[in-house]
């Protein structure tokens, strides 16, 4: 791979540890097998990743991750068959945003019942685009799918990242998989907070922890590789909290967008990753809010 993809690739991650430096050290993808897991895995795919579980009665696949390379699904297709020749039964996209849903025909073709967030199916149905499966089914709020000994819970926490996430609960082995509203240490990213929402962002948050779990899989590759825990997320709801406290009042004082992306700090969380590279975004994109009801 050549080192300017590479570098593009880092700076589109959510989370700092997996740098431009691991990232070119990794193989281009990777099958592993969540630890204390019987049957939990995720395949990453370059800087983006999803969870699988397999069961005797089928397997529940998550995200194809193939936005401008449909390669990815087909290798992710193809680690899964050197575990199992179980029937693929279910795709769940995490949201509607293309670089995690793209690619999902190779699943589909394998017989799975394509699933997401009613929000995610409307826009997908509307927008068309050539290599997106537009969901068979549609979750409002909560959904749970039993196979073969095997409950996983589909919840809509709320709007956060996007206003048709979907985070996934297996209760009995206390994983969650969530996917770009959680950034792991790290200040959320330009492509983070986007077509966000502030403040619900934060009721999502508290929902997403009101929920039994104890490890989280994030999207895209945690610092070195890492899950995610609780105590991450409980540190990007205290940074969602000040900073809209912060821009709030800067926004009553007329400041918003500007000076404000260039004044509002907030230095006790300037130790987080990627602080100076990305603040003046998440201010931004809080301005729009405060300050244009947007
Ligand atoms: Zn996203």
């Amino acid at each position: 791979m050549q080192r300017k993809t590479l570098i593009a690739l880092s700076t589109a991650l959510f989370s700092a540890g997996f740098a431009a430096t691991a990232l070119a050290q990794a193989p281009m993808f990777a099958t592993t097998k969540v630890e204390g897991t019987d049957n939990v895995y995720i395949f990453r795919y370059q800087g983006h990743q999803a969870m699988f579980i397999v069961t005797p009665a089928g397997v529940i696949v998550t995200d194809p991750i193939s936005y401008g390379r449909p390669q990815a699904a087909k290798t992710y297709l193809e680690e899964i068959r050197k575990i199992t020749q179980a029937p693929i039964k279910y795709l769940v996209y995490s949201h509607h945003h293309y670089d995690h849903i793209a690619g999902g025909k190779v699943f589909k073709d394998a017989g799975a019942t394509v699933i997401a967030h009613r929000r995610a199916k409307e826009r997908l149905a509307q927008l068309k685009a050539p290599d997106v499966v537009v969901p068979d089914q549609a979750v409002d709020s909560k959904r749970t799918i039993k196979l073969g000994g095997t409950t996983l819970d589909l919840v809509f926490t709320g709007r956060n990242h996007s206003d048709s996430s979907l985070v996934m609960l297996l209760p009995k082995e206390k994983i969650l998989f969530a996917v770009d509203f959680n950034s792991l240490g790290a200040v959320p990213s330009r492509l983070a907070v986007n077509d966000s929402y502030p403040t619900e962002w934060e009721a999502s948050l508290k929902r997403t922890l009101a929920l039994n779990w104890e490890r989280m899989i994030p999207g895209h590759p945690g610092p070195g590789g890492r899950l995610g825990n609780r105590k991450d997320m409980e540190q990007q709801l205290a940074f969602m909290t000040d900073l809209a406290i912060e821009v709030k009042k800067a926004s009553d004082a007329g400041k918003c967008f500007d000076p404000a992306t260039k004044e509002v700090r907030l230095p006790k969380y300037a130790t987080l990753a990627n602080y100076e590279q990305n603040i003046e975004w998440n201010v931004h994109r809080w301005c729009g809010y405060f300050g244009r009801g947007i």
